[in-house]
């Protein structure tokens, strides 16, 4: 059974989304960091997908997400490449 309403998966999502992106801010290996959105995101999704510095990385959910099941992207790691 769930009686999770859309607030609260978004609440939960976005502790998610956080926890994330602070892990991929400590990996050394992680170079920069993209925002990846299904291509049904709202039109404020889209606009934040794209490639990201560490720094520039922006908080997922975006602010005035419209999406109709709550956000759905993520954050995807670019790493470093290590030669052997
Ligand atoms: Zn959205």
């Amino acid at each position: 059974m769930n009686f999770d309403t859309l607030d609260t998966r978004t609440a939960k999502r976005a502790e998610e989304l956080a926890k994330s992106l602070a892990q991929l801010k400590e990996n050394p290996r992680v170079r920069d960091i993209r925002v990846i959105v299904p291509t049904h995101a709202c039109p404020v999704c889209k606009e934040i997908a794209g490639t990201y510095s560490k720094e520039s990385a922006p908080a997922l959910p975006p602010e005035g997400c419209s999406c109709p099941r709550g956000f759905e992207g993520h954050y995807e790691p670019m790493l470093t490449v290590i030669f052997p």
